[in-house]
């Protein structure tokens, strides 16, 4: 036993999650939202050579065709890379234009992941209205038909609660299970329900703002400062520890040299039962992504 815990403590780096699809997803990945213009170049080949083998971007980042720079700049092999991008709300009727859109942007000719970033077909002639005629189940068939053209390995889904899960997998237009469901997850939001639920389906989850995203309240957390300073590690560092032992992926983001070096010092420790405890019993809640800014409503307490 000890042996084996040993083993996975000394390479969380190098760790993988196997998807429904048998591709295996890199554990940490590097995020690029708000990165700026100028910024997100230098930090993807930082990562890379630091050892991240996992980008995580979308087009209404506006910034994959930096992000393909940087994995350019970093003369990593592309098929060392897991690169996950993102349809945006008003392309869900133009889904093969999305995809080949980001694909250019990216200098790729395929993306190991393809998200359906929410489930909201946002109307493109008007951000407010949602389109009237189609829904994210519609655009989940269109999504399907991917795979088969090998611009795309692997597809899922993001900020899906139970509900619209259910939606999708009751609709007789559903085949193919989202491999990943990528949502909000950090100590102050560890929908506990929703993590599970993925889990009884074969989806793995990714957690995004895994550090509670910019100005991160729970920087200032003193209960995390205080088993950040007793482990000897950042607070940032537990952070992801605590979201890499609940069986998900951790995209954090930074633009920021040593902190993409040092949110990649994960091998060798591990958080124990009775801290992972402390962290799960923090009682203050905040969730960086509602759904107000959206035409619809997406959450319905659901992803708790
Ligand atoms: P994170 O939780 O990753 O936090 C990022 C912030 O933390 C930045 O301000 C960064 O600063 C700072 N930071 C990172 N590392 C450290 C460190 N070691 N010490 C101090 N500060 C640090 O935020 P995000 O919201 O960006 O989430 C991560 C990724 O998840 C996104 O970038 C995106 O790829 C994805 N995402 C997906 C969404 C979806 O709808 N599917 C929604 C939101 C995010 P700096 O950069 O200045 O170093």
């Amino acid at each position: 036993m000890f042996r084996t815990l040993s083993l996975k403590m000394a390479q969380q780096t190098k760790a993988t999650f196997t998807l429904n699809t048998g591709a295996k997803i890199p554990a940490i990945g590097l995020g690029t939202w708000q990165s700026k213009p100028n910024e997100v170049r230098n930090a993807v080949k930082a990562a890379l050579l630091a050892g991240y083998r996992h980008i995580d971007t979308a087009l209404a980042y506006g910034n994959e065709n930096e992000v393909g720079q940087g994995i350019k700049d970093s003369g990593v092999p592309r098929e060392e890379i897991w690169i996950t991008t993102k349809l945006d709300n008003p392309w869900h009727k133009r889904v093969e234009e999305g995809i080949d859109s980001s694909l250019k942007s990216l200098g790729v000719d395929y993306v190991d992941l393809y998200l359906m970033h929410w489930p909201c077909s946002t109307d493109p002639d008007d951000l407010k209205k949602h389109l009237p005629d189609t829904d994210f189940i519609k655009t989940w068939a269109e999504l399907q038909k991917l795979p088969a053209s090998g611009r795309v390995k692997n597809i899922g889904v993001s900020n899906f609660g139970i509900t619209n899960l259910e939606k999708l997998f009751a609709d007789p237009s559903f085949k193919i299970t989202p491999a990943v469901n990528q949502i909000e997850l950090h100590p102050n939001n560890p929908s506990p329900k929703l993590l599970q639920y993925c889990k009884d389906k074969g989806i793995h989850v990714t957690a995004y703002s895994c550090l509670g995203s910019t100005d991160s309240p729970l920087y200032k957390n003193k209960t995390l400062q205080e088993l950040a300073e007793k482990k000897g590690k950042s607070v940032q560092q537990v952070l992801l520890m605590w979201g890499l032992q609940r069986g998900t992926s951790v995209i954090p983001k930074s633009v920021t040299a040593s902190r993409i070096q040092k949110n990649f010092e994960m091998d060798g420790w591990e958080l124990s039962a009775d801290e992972i405890t402390t962290l799960d019993s923090l009682t203050d809640r905040f969730k960086v992504c509602g759904d107000a800014w959206l035409p619809i409503k997406v959450f319905f307490n659901d992803d708790e």
